[in-house]
């Protein structure tokens, strides 16, 4: 029988991590089971906005981040947890529940073949969660887009101004945005090319493919720029969301048992929320469960408590980062001609986009240290 562990994280990304460190900070331990051997930063960057700040500033480490590469971050929140807080090559293959004196127990079974048993289980495994997928939600599905990301490094330094810059074509959407005087983090979001097309996983077709096909038409300081791509930096992707009303009426939790990050809310990056919202719900998370510790059912109620915060929140912003995506990118149908781009130009960016991007505005609240 493998070993028993009160409450076991899945995943270890900024959701998983974040959740562990908010957890410490509210005086519950916790393991991290990654799948991984290390910690997995893909995608090179993350935007951050206010609300992801202030989640970060509630537990406690957004004075000891600057550059916000995915790795400097993950690597942030690992340092927070004690050494044996996470366990690498812990890939999750199922869950069983079972009763014992009246109580839900869980038994994950891994990869391997090793199992751990557990009170309560938090599900921060990713768009493809089995966590996600024991508890009967529907799985995450194509928008029809995906992107390529990656760092663009200029040992003798760009020369950009520090600030974001867009480039949209017809069905794209691309950006830069400098992370210091060297490097860059480039994207495109683009109109999905046929399945067999997007196997391709080689950096240098990637950026091949960027340059002659998926930017074409982009000014050459664009080009330019994926040209200096670090490779090892580089990622293609589906982008993928869960429709906002499995969040509401689906089944986000069962017991102890629940999901955080994109586990939960799978989404577009078209506001840029999807780490944001995993940050958020490690604070909301530990805060219900540092409230409802002291009574019998404590777990059970904390986890409810959770979702119930959550799931309106998340859901409009599925929705949200959806719609603005879906008026940015040009090129989709009737959308893509004279009259869609004089309604994106003169009344989605100028009305619409302002009260979407309001999201970054929210406040998780704080923790009480223990
Ligand atoms: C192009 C693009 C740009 C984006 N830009 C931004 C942005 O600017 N700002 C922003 O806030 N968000 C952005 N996002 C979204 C953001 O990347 C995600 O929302 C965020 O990484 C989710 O973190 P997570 O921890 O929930 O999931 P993940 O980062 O996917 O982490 C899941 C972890 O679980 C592990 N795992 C998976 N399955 C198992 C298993 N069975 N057993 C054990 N471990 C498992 C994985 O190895 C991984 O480490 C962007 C996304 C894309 C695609």
């Amino acid at each position: 029988m493998g070993s028993f562990e009160e409450v076991v994280i899945v995943g270890g990304g900024i959701a998983g991590l974040a959740t562990a460190v908010a957890l410490k900070r509210v005086g519950v331990r916790s393991l991290v089971l990654e799948r991984s051997h290390e910690l997995r930063a893909t995608g090179g960057s993350i935007g951050l906005f206010a609300n992801a700040w202030r989640a970060l500033e509630a537990i406690g480490v957004a004075d000891k981040l600057r550059v916000v590469h995915r790795k400097v971050l993950l690597e942030t929140l690992a340092e927070e947890l004690p050494s044996d807080a996470i366990r690498f090559s812990s890939k999750l293959d199922s869950i069983k529940e079972e009763i014992i004196d009246r109580s839900s127990v869980y038994t994950l079974r891994f990869e391997d073949g090793s199992t751990i048993r557990a009170k309560v289980v938090i599900g921060c495994d990713g768009v493809h969660s089995v966590v996600a997928q024991w508890l009967g939600l529907t799985a995450a599905v194509r928008s029809g887009r995906s992107a390529v990301r990656a760092i663009a490094v200029f040992p003798n330094g760009h020369g950009f101004e520090n600030e974001f810059q867009q480039f949209l074509g017809d069905g794209k959407r691309a950006g830069i945005v400098p992370l210091t005087d060297k490097e860059l983090y480039w994207a495109i979001a683009h109109t999905s090319l046929p399945p067999e097309m997007e196997m391709v996983r080689d950096p240098e077709s990637i950026q091949k493919l960027v340059i002659e096909n998926l930017a074409k038409g982009f000014p050459q300081e664009y080009m330019d720029v994926v040209r200096h791509t670090d490779p090892t930096t580089i990622t293609w992707a589906p982008l993928m969301f869960r429709y906002p009303w499995d969040l509401l009426i689906g089944r986000t939790w069962r017991g102890c048992v629940t999901v955080a990050g994109d586990a939960m809310h799978p989404m577009t990056p078209d506001l840029g929320q999807g780490g944001c919202t995993a940050l958020e719900d490690a604070v909301v998370l530990a805060r219900n469960i540092a409230s409802s510790r002291s009574s019998s059912d404590g777990f059970e109620k904390a986890i409810e408590g959770y979702v119930k915060e959550r799931r309106v929140r998340v859901a409009g912003i599925i929705a949200g980062a959806y719609l603005s995506g879906w008026a940015q990118q040009g090129g989709i149908g009737w959308w893509g001609g004279v009259v869609g781009r004089f309604v994106r130009d003169h009344i989605f960016y100028r009305f619409v986009f302002k009260r979407l991007a309001k999201v970054s505005e929210f406040d998780c609240g704080r923790l009480t240290c223990e």
